[in-house]
């Protein structure tokens, strides 16, 4: 099976009147299913730069981009739009629900974009379950003001996933977070990754949060510096696997 990403010598520059400047370069990477990976380094490295493209919301310069086995570096914006309606799944610093907007409606909007083959009722049920799995059923119908900042984040977590993706990219998941909850979300992430062998990329700058993480890719200064693989004994216990 063909890995979730593969990235091969991906460089980004940024045009700045008549300037140049190069941000990403030379970025080769691999990720195959299943895997739990934090990219980390400091501020100006380069981060979300190669988020953005990870989540093909811009393309690079030059350079292959393999999206579960689809040549995505070269793609118009209409076709990377399809590709992030089916294969990605986002979850954002700020949460990014609709205000004014029901748990459950939140997480069956992107649905809406996707051309499910499933009929409304089965629909909302799935949402309904996906709310479950993040520990929210009492809450479907509370809206996002009615929600501390831990469940809101919960719900985009449902949403994410509503569509079944291939890979969920988090970009600063716990920024907005105390402590306490950033360590529920980041439990509720790692508890996805082993039950349900999910790919999950987390962006974060905290050294922390990039601890909870499986494998730790770092960038500096537009490069990859640091890959390793954290040790499975420095893992908080695995719980037992539900089936
Ligand atoms: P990080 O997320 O690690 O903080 P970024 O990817 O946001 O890093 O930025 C890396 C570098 O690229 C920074 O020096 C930033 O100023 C520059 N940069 C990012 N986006 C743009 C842009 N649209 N135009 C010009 N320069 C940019
Ligand atoms: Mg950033």
């Amino acid at each position: 099976m063909s890995p979730v990403i593969r990235l091969d010598d991906i460089r980004k520059t940024y045009q700045m009147g008549d300037q140049s400047v190069e941000v990403l370069k030379g970025v080769s990477l691999t990720i195959e299913r299943g895997e739990m990976i934090s990219l980390t380094g400091p501020s100006g490295s380069g981060k979300s730069t190669l988020m953005n493209l990870l989540g093909c919301l811009d393309r690079p310069t030059t350079g292959g981009y393999w999206l579960d086995g689809q040549d995505v570096s070269q793609l118009s914006a209409a076709q990377r739009a399809r590709v992030r309606g089916g294969k990605l799944g986002f979850v954002f610093q700020n949460f990014q629900l609709l205000s004014r907007t029901s748990a459950i409606d939140n997480v069956l909007l992107p649905l809406e974009y996707s051309g499910t083959s499933m009929d409304r009722r089965e629909a909302r049920r799935f949402a309904h379950s996906l709310l479950e799995r993040v520990g929210l059923e009492s809450r479907v119908d509370h809206e996002p003001s009615q929600l501390s900042g831990g469940q809101q984040q919960r719900v985009a977590i449902a949403r994410s996933l509503v569509n079944r993706p291939a890979l969920l990219l988090a970009d600063e998941p716990t920024g907005n977070l105390d402590s306490k909850t950033s360590r529920e979300i980041l439990d509720l992430f790692r508890e996805l990754h082993r039950n349900e062998g999910l790919t999950i990329v987390i962006v974060t700058h905290d050294p922390n949060v990039a601890a909870s993480a499986e494998r730790v890719i770092r960038l500096s200064d537009g490069l990859v510096v640091e890959d390793h693989r954290i040790e499975p004994g420095s893992l908080p216990a695995p719980e037992a696997t539900r089936c």
